[in-house]
This record gives structure tokens, sequence and C-alpha cells, in this order.
């Protein structure tokens, strides 16, 4: 799961992304509609968090561009303008949530996972293979009842392979989800997450593998 967050404000952007990130929400940040745009055209977002004073344009401007190119993105809207003309603009154009500033960064992250589940994508939260179990949508993971503590990082790894159980999930995927736009990788990147990964579960107990597709990617798949 990455958000993206459009918002010109630094400190509260930064802010965000890291309260998003306490919670298991990875998230990369544009600062104008135009960065936005461009982001929203190169990678696929889960939501996006989407501030309407922005310097260069409208934040409506870039939702009205998003559902003109036909994209079903959730989009909650952030701004200073709390009066209702403002709220029933966002929403006549396609806006999926409305949060004034200021606002609690908690209310924001209720109102994500809120919009998050019903999308239709995430009607099934709850991932099962053996005997573990991952709430997608409150990014909890658990083994025979008992929870297991991860890094944001991790937490993205194991809900991309549990969605997919049986089934190769390529490194690039992985890479494209797991580390933001603006970051450089090593070429072991994923290596390293799917290594710490494989120790917590077994640590834990799990009755689940994470083989290597050697220049593929990687598989979980119950264990025999
Ligand atoms: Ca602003």
């Amino acid at each position: 799961m990455r958000l993206l967050l459009v918002e010109d404000d630094r400190e509260l952007a930064e802010a965000l992304a890291a309260a998003l990130a306490r919670r298991g929400m990875s998230s990369d940040h544009a600062a104008t509609a135009d960065d936005a745009l461009l982001m929203l055209g190169a990678a696929r977002y889960s939501a996006v968090v989407l501030d309407l004073g922005l310097p260069d344009a409208d934040g409506l401007d870039v939702l009205r561009t998003l559902r003109s190119r036909q994209d079903p993105v959730p989009v909650v809207i952030l701004t200073a303008r709390g009066d209702t003309a403002a709220r029933i603009g966002g929403l006549d154009h396609g806006a999926d949530d409305y949060l004034a500033k200021p606002f609690d960064v908690e209310e924001l992250v209720a109102r994500l996972r809120a919009v998050l589940r019903r999308q239709g994508g995430f009607a099934g939260a709850e991932l099962t293979v053996g005997n573990v179990r991952f709430d997608s949508v409150a990014r909890e993971l658990t083994v025979e009842g008992r929870g297991v503590t991860l890094s944001a990082r991790e937490l993205e790894l194991v809900d991309l392979l549990l969605k997919r159980p049986g089934r190769v999930v390529v490194k690039a995927l992985i890479e494209d989800q797991l580390f933001g736009l603006s970051e450089t990788l090593g070429s072991n990147a994923v290596e390293v997450y799917v290594h710490r990964l494989r120790r917590k579960l077994e640590q834990a107990g799990a009755s689940v593998v994470i083989e290597t597709i050697r220049g593929v990617g990687y598989m979980l798949r119950a264990a025999a």
C-alpha cells in the first residue's frame, strides 16, 4: 500500500509521512499539482491525500484531471477552506472524503483506512495462508493469533506476498511498492527485506515459506 501526499507545506507533509509510516503506510510526496499528476501517471497509488491550495494550481484541477483520465484512485481532500461550498465542490469533483485543516493525524489515518476499505480490492481485508493471518487495512499480522511486529516495509512486503499466495511476485513490483520514487536502491535491497521477513515469520512459528524464484521474484506458500 503506497499513498501519494500532495501538499506544498513541507513540514506538514513530513509530519504526515512519518505518522503514516508508523502505521505501516508508505508514501511519496508531491509539492505541486504538476508533480502530483506526473507521479500519478507513473506509479500506482492506493490513495491520494490532496491539498487544495497548491502553488501552481488548485487541487481540484488535479482531481478533475485524474477523473478525466478515468483514474479511480481514492482521494481525500485536505484544505484550510473549511466552508460547506468547498466541501461540496470537492465531493462533486469525485473526492472520496474531505478533511478541514487543522486536523488530527489520527483522524486522517482513520479516514484513509475507511476509504481503502470501501474500495473493492480491499473489501476482503483479511488474508490467511497457513496459520498466518494479515489484516491489510489495520496492517496487523498474526501467527496463530499472536501479533508479529513488522516494520513499514516488512508490512508492505507481507501484504504483496499474501495477496498472491502460490504465485510469483516479480521483484520489480516489490521494489516499486516498497521504496519511494526518490530512493536510490542497492541491488540487494529487496533481498534484505525478504530475509528479515523470513526470519520473523520463522521465529513466530509461521507455517508458510517464502521461496526465491531466481532472477524473477518471490513466492509465498503454505509450508508442506
Ligand atoms: Ca497548501
